[in-house]
């Protein structure tokens, strides 16, 4: 097995290992930094930074900066306030090519995920009669399902005929390489898109997104990627893959609240390109001139030209607060961490699998590194409700997905290996208990 690469120990199941991975580990006095939510009077495991990201202890006086100037200033905060609001987007900029491996001319953040991906399906999905087909994952998050149906429907095609959905072999759980590339080769004439969630939210599966992106390109077609699971998960970089837009949400793995402000990225050959077809609004004019209130749209030449409305100032400060922080910590490490936790997690979750003759968990997500983030999935193939209750009850948060996956996800910034270890030992005592 090759689940422990990037640890220069073999795994141990004991507490004490778990607490030596803690001692060195460099980003361990990160977790000081948010709150950890209560759960049954104590500290909760929590698991589900892929869902909700916790909340950054500095949070708060970002957002008041911001109310505060609001305040004092009214509307001359626009360009008085200590962040003026008008250029407010722009500081996010270089935080968010860090995260993504973009220029700045490639990203901005603005809006929420599912609009931005409607907003650059706008962009770059333009099927012809010839081209017109979409390539993505089978079990795609619900809401880019129905971003790419409504879309195809508003070109006059139907789902079953344009989109096409790879899916994994039977009995198999996750998707081979071979299968995407020899379905983008296959349908090579009528292709006009590539799109998949770069990591899946169901499996936690990591997709090869430089070789999709060679793949469609040599098709003839656009790749796009949905980063929700991956950005602040995983490693990215979009600009060297040659990958033509993404987009995200701030929420999950960037913990910048509810709801939060999210972000895209255009590969820098579009996003200069002024005549790139697009929704337009104000703010995605040049800003030196946008207040001569002229007639007639002419776009800023960066990923900056797709923004519509001024900036949402409140939860763009969540996300500065956030986004500071993986500034301090830095994404390469963060990824790292991220993947070591999750392979010491499949490392005790197969330990377990070795107690019963029963299996009790299927793992669903690649045990490959390169395959993943720092989710784990497990199918929970008996008794999946009552470990899942029992773990509820020992303060761990992890996710339920009908009709019996457990999804887990150790997040860097904030988790432990020893909290790895103690969910470990929960469902250990549930198993041999039983
Ligand atoms: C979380 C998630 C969404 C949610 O979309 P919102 O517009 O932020 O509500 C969409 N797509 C994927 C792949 C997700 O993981």
């Amino acid at each position: 097995m090759e689940q422990h690469t990037g640890l220069p120990l073999q795994f141990k199941n004991t507490l004490e290992y778990a607490k030596y991975l803690d001692e060195k580990d460099h980003l361990k006095s990160f977790r000081d930094q948010f709150y950890i939510p209560l759960l049954h009077g104590k500290d909760a495991i929590y698991f589900t930074g892929n869902s909700l990201g916790l909340q950054p202890k500095t949070t708060q006086d970002y957002v008041l900066n911001e109310l505060e100037d609001w305040a004092n200033y009214g509307v001359e905060g626009h360009l008085n306030a200590r962040n003026p609001w008008m250029y407010y987007h722009e500081m996010f900029t270089e935080p968010l090519t860090k995260i993504t491996g973009a220029l700045p001319t490639e990203v901005v953040a603005m809006n929420q995920l599912t609009v931005n991906l409607h907003l650059l399906l706008v962009s770059f999905y333009r099927p012809s009669k010839q081209r017109y087909k979409i390539i993505c994952e089978a079990k795609a998050f619900p809401s880019d399902q129905y971003a790419l149906e409504s879309q195809v429907n508003l070109h006059g095609f139907k789902y079953e005929d344009a989109v096409i959905e790879i899916g994994p072999e039977p009995g198999e759980h996750n998707v081979k390489l071979k299968n995407i590339l020899a379905a983008i080769d296959t349908h090579k004439d009528e292709l006009a898109l590539v799109i998949f969630g770069a990591v899946n939210y169901y499996n936690g599966q990591l997709y090869d997104m430089e070789a999709i992106t060679k793949a469609a390109h040599a098709a003839g077609a656009y790749a796009g990627f949905d980063l929700a699971h991956a950005v602040g998960n995983i490693e990215l970089k979009l600009h060297e893959w040659d990958v033509d837009f993404a987009c995200w949400c701030s929420y999950k793995y960037l913990n910048s609240g509810p709801g939060g402000v999210a972000g895209v990225y255009i590969h820098e050959q579009h996003a200069q390109n002024t005549s790139m077809p697009r929704l337009a609004g104000w703010w995605g004019y040049p800003d030196e001139t946008r207040f001569e209130m002229k007639k007639g749209f002419t776009p800023t030449p960066t990923a900056e030209g797709w923004q519509l409305s001024n900036a949402p100032i409140l939860s763009m400060a969540a996300h500065k607060a956030s986004l500071d922080i993986f500034d301090e910590a830095g994404m390469q490490h963060i990824a790292k961490k991220g993947k070591d936790l999750s392979s010491y997690l499949l490392y005790l979750l197969n330990d377990i699998n070795s107690l019963s003759p029963e299996k009790y968990i299927e793992i669903i997500t690649p045990s490959n590194e390169n395959e993943r983030g720092c989710q784990v999935s497990m199918l929970m193939l008996k008794d999946g409700k009552k470990i899942f209750e029992t773990l509820k009850k020992e303060s761990v948060i992890a996710d339920w997905r009908e009709p019996n996956v457990i999804r887990v996800a150790p997040v860097a910034l904030y988790n432990r290996f020893e909290e790895v270890f103690r969910f470990y030992e929960i469902i250990r005592s549930i198993i041999t208990a039983s």
